[in-house]
């Protein structure tokens, strides 16, 4: 991997047509764009140097502006139940974290948008860090090229920290750069983007992409959920479903509800009721989500077993797909609401790893 000079742009994150734009500008033929973008996206070398196809004077002149620009994650976690946490360093000191989740079937990682976050949800590590800037296309692109095992990524689910639908612009170029023919010419049913529901944003999303979507509902009366997520505020939960409600959501594309499950707060039947009258239809899924509990926040108690199947089979009974989540990584903090940017050092937990690449193969057929 190159060493990464600040005074170098990074090609990584760029789209096709700004790539054209930097190859015009250094006065190259078009058709380089694209030796490029298969370089990063489809061959995925990390220099310039290795990109043989193209001229080596044409290569010099983009080595004395640009880079590859990809960073290896600085530190890794591993959980007692094989969820992996990657730190990256994204500039102004600060670090996000992603989460790969491997299953039988499918190797999930979940990444980051933003330093940390300005939805300010109560329950959220992240929120409780406030919000230090955006991620570029780079940074979040840059994710899932740089874990190791890279190509074994099958999904890939914006519920890492920030809010993607605050970071609309860049978080489009690297679904752009995941879904196109181009880069890794993935299926966006690959992709989730998961939201507290940003009504405005979340109509661009909707309608200039197909990828899934997934709301973070986690109560529907308006009092309570306001009273743990200030963007109930903005946008209400029932305007967002409502917009929801307008488009295909039973072909093709899934829309998803998440919903963290705290004891006698929104575990009730009455709950369960209200949110089956909030969902724009019967195709919607529904995830039960086990609350990890966080430093500072004693008043949230998960719900118990029984509660949560009681939820679960509520929502079934009247035709809605409701599963409860398995939770992943919650002894390394890497599960839902845990993220803070952080990997607990070695003297406090011996599951950390140097970061290494192994031979695994990709399985992009599902
Ligand atoms: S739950 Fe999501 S939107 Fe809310 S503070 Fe945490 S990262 Fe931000």
């Amino acid at each position: 991997m190159e060493t990464i000079n600040k005074q170098y742009k990074p090609l990584a994150g760029l789209t096709l047509q700004e790539l054209q734009k930097v190859t015009a500008d250094l006065g190259m033929p078009r058709f380089v764009a694209s030796q490029i973008a298969n370089w990063i996206y489809v061959k995925r070398v990390d220099s310039i140097a290795r990109m043989a196809n193209i001229s080596k004077a044409n290569r010099a002149l983009l080595s004395e502006k640009y880079c590859v620009g990809l960073t290896a994650p600085s530190n890794a976690q591993m959980s007692e139940d094989g969820t992996v946490k990657y730190l990256f360093s994204v500039g102004d000191d600060k670090e996000v974290e992603a989460v790969l989740i491997p299953e039988d079937d499918r190797n999930t990682l979940c990444i980051s948008s933003q330093k940390g976050c300005r939805m300010n949800c109560y329950f959220c590590m992240t929120g409780r860090q406030g919000w230090h800037g955006n991620l570029t296309a780079n940074q979040i692109i840059n994710q899932v090229l740089s874990v190791p095992d890279s190509e074994a990524i099958t999904n890939v689910v914006f519920m890492g920290m920030g809010e993607p639908l605050d970071n609309l612009t860049e978080v489009l170029k690297a679904i752009e750069i995941m879904t196109a023919e181009w880069g890794f010419a993935w299926s966006p049913k690959r992709i989730t983007v998961s939201t507290v529901g940003v009504k405005p944003a979340l109509k661009t999303l909707v309608e200039q992409t197909s990828v899934h979507i997934a709301v973070s509902v986690h109560n529907a009366i308006a009092e309570e959920r306001q009273s743990l997520m200030p963007i109930q505020k903005l946008y209400p939960i029932k305007d967002v479903m409502e917009l929801l409600g307008k488009y295909d959501f039973a072909h093709q594309r899934r829309l998803s509800v998440e919903y963290i499950m705290w004891q006698w707060f929104n575990d009730d039947v009455k709950h369960a009721e209200l949110l089956r009258e909030i969902l724009p239809s019967t195709d919607v899924r529904v995830n039960l989500i086990r609350y990890h509990m966080i430093p500072d926040v004693q008043k949230l108690r998960t719900s118990s077993d029984e509660r949560m199947a009681m939820f679960r089979d509520y929502l079934n009974g009247h035709g809605i797909t409701c599963t409860i989540r398995r939770s992943r990584g919650e002894d390394i903090a890497a599960a839902c609401g845990m993220l803070a940017g952080k990997v607990k050092n070695e003297e406090e937990n011996e599951k950390t790893t140097p970061v290494k690449k192994s031979n695994k193969k990709s399985n992009k057929n599902q």
